[in-house]
């Protein structure tokens, strides 16, 4: 299953990683308390600033996952790239990392099958709540969200839920991250993609697994960070970080064929929906207390349409960076 949607190998990435150094760092990032949280359909938890830390509570007692260091697509013989920057059009140059190589589990490493086995499992959770497409299941069947999350809360890693990543933000629920893919690629092919609120990095990951070019904005800079920690190991070669005021978009990089709002604002940015290729797709929760995830098609050079989907409940889409 992992073949068939790794890492493209196109070329359009010519810039280095740079940071992405430090692998036994993010085992040092605290874990502060909890943030408001991203959930689902009427069918899934709904979460709200309390729930994800009542998430990570409830199921506090779990064994605990492998140390994120086995995880698996984690190979044995990966190099770093240093090498320097094409361009430096960006206020930071994106991150990216190396082509995944899928490493299967092996018979010496049983707590590799272990949290295959329970993420395989969280992925039947997701389909049964209705996400039906394949590329999207296999992808989070791809991504151990394990190595996302604060060691001491990976006995959690795999319940859908949304769990908390400091700073009073969340790492998404399993099934609002694929439902959202899917609504977004909607079977089609997906080429350039944006994400606001990279947060932990676990959605950029889902996602550079189903479109051939991820790009993520992150406002809070500790998190930036977090996600570039947590997604090294990964060496996934399509995706780029960027710190910076995802309101504004990427407008250097634009157009895009599908960009996915992981925040809450009270309406989409204007700068983002003129960002979005035509026929290109954008899902987004809107809404403050009430929320509901919106799907804006873009149908022409000045013609947008909207559909209100299900209900969530997003951390809050904020201006600026911090
Ligand atoms: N995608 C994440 C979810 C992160 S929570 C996951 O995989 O779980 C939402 C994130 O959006 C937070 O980290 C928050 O800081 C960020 N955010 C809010 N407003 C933003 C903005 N204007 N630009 C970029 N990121 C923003």
């Amino acid at each position: 299953m992992k073949d068939g949607f790794g890492a493209p190998k196109n070329s359009t990435f010519p810039l280095p990683l740079s940071s992405l150094t430090r692998p036994a760092e993010r085992n040092a990032l605290p874990c502060l308390p909890a943030g408001a949280a991203a959930a689902g359909a009427p069918a899934a938890r709904v979460a709200t600033p309390q729930t994800a830390t009542q998430n990570a509570a409830r199921t506090a007692q779990c064994v605990p996952y492998p140390k994120p260091t086995l995880a698996p697509y984690q190979t044995h013989n990966q190099t770093h790239n240093h090498g320097a920057a094409a361009s430096k059009s960006h206020s930071e140059v994106m991150q990216r990392t190396q082509p995944s190589e899928p490493n299967p589990p092996s018979p010496q490493r049983p707590g590799l099958m272990v949290s295959e086995a329970i993420r395989r499992a969280m992925v039947a959770r997701v389909a049964r709540q209705g996400v039906q497409d394949p590329l999207v299941l296999a992808a989070l069947d791809n991504v151990p969200r394990h190595m996302f999350i604060e060691p001491a809360m990976s006995a959690q890693a795999y319940v859908d839920a949304s769990l908390p990543i400091g700073h009073n933000q969340t790492i998404s629920q399993p099934y609002i991250v694929a439902r959202m893919i899917e609504v977004m690629r909607n079977g089609g092919k997906l080429g350039r993609v944006l994400e606001i609120g990279t947060g932990c990095g676990y959605q950029a990951a889902v996602l550079s697994r189903v479109a051939q070019e991820v790009y993520s904005i992150e406002r809070i800079r500790p998190l930036h960070e977090l996600a570039k920690s947590n997604l090294r190991p990964l060496r996934i070669s399509n995706l780029r970080l960027q710190y910076g005021d995802g309101m504004l978009g990427l407008p250097q990089a634009a157009p895009f064929d599908g960009i996915i709002l992981a925040a809450a604002g009270l309406e989409v940015p204007r700068a983002l929906l003129e960002q979005l290729a035509i026929g290109g797709r954008l899902v987004a929760p809107v809404g403050a207390q009430v929320q509901h995830l919106q799907l804006i098609t873009r149908s022409g050079k000045a013609q947008w349409m909207t559909e209100t989907l299900e209900g969530c409940h997003f951390v809050p889409l904020r201006p600026g960076t911090a």
